[in-house]
């Protein structure tokens, strides 16, 4: 007998006949007399449209009131999958987050999990439950309700699989697997069978939504055997695990994207040693993301600093520089916004220097110019204008191949 934990996203219990549907899957693999235990997202576009109402009584809602509404949509569907599953015969229980023993870091939209106590899912286990649990929340060691981000669910999933040591973690979701890139915007994007764990935690972090990066890093860190698969077709998914079998060495695996990206230049920087550290650690300080950062000094004496930020954090981002400008010695703030940053990922690129020449390549010859450029062992990434991401994304896609068959 193993432990499998299941987990449905938002699309796959989107409406009653899908979360029968889902009722029928777990059932199935209660049936093959395994212990199960399924995390679920809210229904379809429910978290949307808390945020948005959210918004109308609040333009920026109170943080600890705003994860005390969005929990709300979890605890819809695991009452409702719990209901059909007693309702076809077998034994089910629903937990939300806090009674499963998802503790978190003290920090609201956002959390991290801290640790899980197994203790009340095992015990239902075995009295022979089914334990049906909300995704996507938890609660601190003073009993507040927090959030773990959007699209959390799949790290409720995998820290429950990695502390019950299951067997394996299935995310259940509305695509077949994982894909070269996302096959809702690139036609010719071609399923993987399998992924490397490094490989997918840079596409997750770099903008390819079918998995949350804090998810796929639990994986990692635990070793948790991981497949991402249709809730609607029986049809073989994606395995991410240590090593990508088939496709080994492959230079480009996958092209992510991710739009709303603010450029922020601050000019006449006063060229101390200390300035680059001062700035930085006021914008963390106030909690502001930051991801490429270029740095040039002028022939006056002073450096001209530009990073990216995401675009939701860009008032915020204004307002402290601003306040501390004083401090911070600069002489201007600039920003340019409708930017997107468009990737190519794959562990074979750490051997073969040439895959940023190419991916600058066909960015030139396609008149797409490059705002800002990172690069790392394994992933380059390229800031262009919004308007070119996709255009990019399908150039890049194009370029290295990626929609053949390599295995
Ligand atoms: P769920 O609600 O099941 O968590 P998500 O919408 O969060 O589903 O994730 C699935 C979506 O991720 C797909 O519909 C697809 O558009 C998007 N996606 C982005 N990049 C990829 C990729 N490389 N492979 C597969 N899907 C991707
Ligand atoms: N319901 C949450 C969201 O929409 C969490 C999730 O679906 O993973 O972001
Ligand atoms: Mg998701």
């Amino acid at each position: 007998m193993g432990l499998i934990v299941q987990k449905f996203g938002g699309t796959s219990v989107g409406s009653i006949e899908r979360i029968l549907h889902v009722a029928e899957t777990v059932k199935a693999e209660a049936e093959k007399g395994n212990q199960v235990v399924v995390v679920v997202s809210a229904m379809g576009k429910t978290t949307d449209q808390l945020v948005s109402m959210a918004k109308k009584v609040s333009p920026q809602p109170n943080k600890r009131e705003m994860d005390m509404l969005l929990t709300t949509g979890e605890q819809v569907t695991i009452a409702l999958l719990s209901m059909a599953l007693i309702e076809k015969g077998f034994d089910a229980v629903s937990f939300t987050g806090w009674q499963a023993g998802i503790v978190t870091e003290p920090v609201h939209s956002n959390a991290r999990i801290a640790k899980i106590k197994t203790e009340a899912i095992k015990e239902q286990l075995q009295a022979g439950k089914i334990v049906i649990v909300a995704g996507f929340q938890g609660i601190t060691e003073d009993g507040e309700i927090t959030t773990l981000g959007r699209g959390g669910s799949d790290t409720t999933a995998v820290a429950l699989a990695a502390a019950l040591k299951a067997d394996k973690c299935d995310i259940y979701t509305d695509v077949t697997g994982v894909f070269t890139t996302d096959p809702r915007y690139v036609k010719n994007a071609r399923k993987l069978l399998s992924v490397s764990y490094d490989e997918m935690l840079e596409l997750a972090n770099l903008g390819a939504g079918v998995l949350h990066p804090r998810a796929v890093e639990f994986a990692k860190n635990y070793q948790v055997r991981l497949e991402v698969r249709s809730s609607m077709e029986k049809v073989r998914g994606t395995i991410i695990e240590g090593e990508a079998r088939m496709e080994q060495n492959l230079i480009v695996r996958g092209v992510a994207f991710e739009d709303e990206i603010t450029k922020v230049t601050v000019l006449g920087l006063s060229n101390s040693l200390t300035s680059l550290s001062t700035i930085f650690t006021t914008l963390a300080q106030n909690h502001i993301n930051v991801d490429i950062i270029i740095q040039n000094t002028t022939e006056s004496g002073t450096a001209n600093l530009s990073f990216s930020i995401r675009t939701e954090d860009w008032m915020e981002t204004v307002n402290v520089l601003e306040n501390n400008k004083a401090e911070l010695g600069y002489e201007q703030l600039d920003a340019e916004n409708k930017l997107a940053k468009v990737s190519i990922v794959g562990s074979g690129m750490i051997s073969n220097p040439g895959v940023a020449a190419k991916m600058f390549a066909v960015l030139a010859e396609n008149n797409i110019p490059v705002k800002m450029v990172s690069t790392s062992e394994i992933k380059v990434s390229a800031v262009v204008e919004e308007k070119n991401m996709l255009k990019a994304a399908e150039l890049l896609h194009e370029a290295f191949e990626l929609s053949k068959e390599s295995y």
